[in-house]
């Protein structure tokens, strides 16, 4: 597992290397929603996010230890763990949840369960991943009401977490996204339509070994928000085995950074080679 105060610790080596970390937002709870950035401000900017759908908690280490090992001058900024408040109900359950009527909504939504091991949602059992507004609510699997996964909220970006993400992408500005999820070994690129730089996709997929494919039936995703509206590569790696699960998968954390060790670094050459033309 990765606890709340290894994800402290991970920060804190981040920072004793040089890197900058800062708070992006806070959760419904209060949590906060921290950034961390390397490399130089001048030149294409890379963001990489992780942890938006909570029961994918593995996705903060691996993407932690991407930034560990990341040395290139393009700048690189990481949100490690975007639901932090969902990642908490998942590894810890009830327990994490201090305010009372938060609880027993939480407890409702999960049909009397106090198993959350699946739950993808936050605290308001919002699906942050179809909360962004990109053919917002005609996702085949959206729903419109509360639950564990897939409830698109009242209005797109209505959830503080989704709208931390979306008003810090637009102050970045990068020219590359990449959305750490879990599991199945695949990397999605594109919107319907818009499909732009289908290279960078492609690199990523031969330097990973996991297939590529367009995404189909998907909407509201931060990723679909990104791809319409920049008409830049947004790109959703799916990490793990789809056979364990996913509490299984942090065991398989260094095996899948080893996978993904060079995806930072043909981003930065990507952002690189685009606005040199
Ligand atoms: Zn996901």
């Amino acid at each position: 597992m990765f606890t709340w105060s290894d994800y402290m610790q991970k920060l804190e080596e981040l920072r004793g290397q040089g890197a900058q970390v800062f708070i992006v937002g806070y959760s419904v709870l209060g949590r906060p929603i921290y950034g961390v950035f390397k490399g130089g401000y001048s030149g294409g900017q890379v963001l990489i996010q992780a942890a938006i759908h909570a029961r994918e908690g593995v996705t903060a280490p691996v993407v932690l230890k991407m930034m560990e090992n990341y040395s290139g001058s393009a700048g690189v900024w990481c949100l490690p763990m975007v639901n932090p408040d969902g990642a908490e109900l998942v590894r810890v359950g009830l327990d994490s949840v201090a305010d009372e009527k938060k609880r027993g909504f939480v407890l409702e939504v999960n049909g009397g369960s106090e198993d959350f091991s699946l739950w993808k949602a936050n605290i308001n059992a919002v699906d942050l991943n179809v909360n962004f507004p990109a053919k917002w609510g005609t996702g085949t699997q959206n729903v419109t009401y509360p639950a564990p996964g897939n409830y698109i909220g009242a209005y797109p970006l209505d959830q503080p977490e989704s709208r931390a993400l979306h008003d810090f992408t637009l102050k970045i500005q990068p020219a590359v996204t990449l959305s750490y999820h879990a599991k199945g070994e695949v990397i999605y690129k594109g919107f319907e339509c818009a499909d732009p730089y289908p290279e960078l996709a492609q690199s990523l997929g031969k330097s990973t070994g996991y297939g590529v494919f367009s995404s189909g039936g998907s909407a509201g995703g931060y990723k679909d928000w990104f791809v319409t509206t920049s008409y830049l590569p947004g790109v959703t790696v799916e990490v793990g085995d789809s056979a364990a699960s996913y509490g299984e998968l942090y065991a398989q954390t260094d095996a899948i950074y080893a996978r993904n060790a060079q995806v930072l670094d043909i981003c930065a050459r990507f952002v690189q080679d685009i606005l040199n033309g």
